[in-house]
């Protein structure tokens, strides 16, 4: 049985990463600076601990790292809106936040288990991306790369506190991950935009002209991923692309989740300068290489976007 510390472990990821650790045995805290409401069907576990604090406290950080054997750090702000408008709290807490746990993980020589993106590639065009592939981002001008500079630098943190100071860690770059209770509805990503306007009867904004795609990973498939990484011994010392490698466009999105609810709303088209200004720019292509996590721990996403799209809609249509 191992104790772990999970970080943002009340958010999206992060309570289902909880309920399979425990589900499997394991100790967590989780710790959260949000509501517990995604987590409170584990409180009568008897293995699980909710910290509702937050991870830019470093009293508060080296406290719970002292008490477990691993950290899954999921905290973050990830929602390109909030790139856009309000890069200083993003940047400080995925850079401070992160710090703090690494400082603590590697005097204490516990497991840092990073959640990273598939974002720190920016808008390399040479797809499938594989881990090792370069990273192509446009100016510190644009607001956009805030989020993926400051992730890339935590992998460069992890990299260097593994070499000089023995730190164990593994690197998780997310590609794209929705399911139920993910976002509040209309907030953060796609999928949940998305989802509001089909249940309000609105129309659904593409932006630009939805040829743009992305790899759309279910949430149940993501969390075993995580976890299987996070207490296998093969993956230290490695970062992992953890993605569906269907690529689908925002237009077929869009249609997809119209036949999945059975919604007959309209499709509106918006150029992305007007929905977001000028510090925004889109990723045409984003596709991971999927083969090193098929190779280290035997992982693939199995679950299609159009059950993962229906699951996702059943539990949000749920009253
Ligand atoms: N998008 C869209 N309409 C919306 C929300 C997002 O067309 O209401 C597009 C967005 O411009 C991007 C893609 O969907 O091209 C995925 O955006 P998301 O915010 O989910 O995150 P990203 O994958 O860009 O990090």
């Amino acid at each position: 049985m191992k104790r772990v510390l999970v970080t943002g472990g009340a958010g999206s990821i992060g309570s289902y990463v909880c309920e399979v650790l425990i589900r499997r045995g394991h100790e967590v805290v989780a710790l959260d600076n949000g509501p517990s409401l995604k987590v409170e069907h584990l409180f009568d576990t008897g293995r699980f601990k909710f910290v509702q604090d937050s991870v830019l406290i470093p009293e508060v950080v080296e406290r719970l790292v002292d008490q477990c054997d691993t950290v899954i750090h999921l905290a973050a702000i990830a929602d390109p809106k909030r790139y856009v408008n309000e890069p200083l709290n993003v940047l400080n807490v995925n850079l401070k936040g992160s710090l703090y746990l690494l400082d603590f993980c590697a005097r204490q020589k516990k497991r840092f288990v990073f959640a990273s993106t598939s974002e720190v590639l920016g808008k390399n065009p040479n797809v499938p991306w594989n881990e090792e592939a370069d990273r192509l981002l446009g100016p510190p001008s644009i607001n956009r790369w805030c989020y993926s500079t400051g992730k890339a630098l935590i992998e460069h943190y992890c990299y260097a506190y593994g070499q000089q100071e023995d730190m164990p860690f593994v690197i998780m770059r997310f590609f794209n991950v929705y399911g139920p209770r993910c976002d509040d509805l209309g907030q953060g990503r796609v999928i949940p935009i998305f989802l509001e306007k089909l249940l309000r009867g609105q129309p659904l904004i593409v932006h630009g002209d939805g040829a743009q795609t992305r790899c759309f990973t279910f949430i149940e498939d993501a969390t075993e991923a995580v976890v299987e990484l996070a207490l296998n011994n093969a993956a230290l010392g490695l970062c992992f692309n953890i993605g569906s490698d269907r690529e689908t466009s925002i237009l077929e999105l869009a249609k997809a989740m119209k036949k999945a609810g059975g919604f007959k709303n309209p499709v509106e088209f918006k150029p992305h300068l007007e929905v977001f200004g000028k510090s925004y720019e889109d990723i045409p292509r984003r596709i991971p290489d999927v083969s090193r996590i098929k190779q280290v721990i035997g992982w693939e996403a199995t679950t299609s976007l159009e059950d993962g799209l229906k699951k996702t809609i059943d539990f949000y249509r749920q009253p």
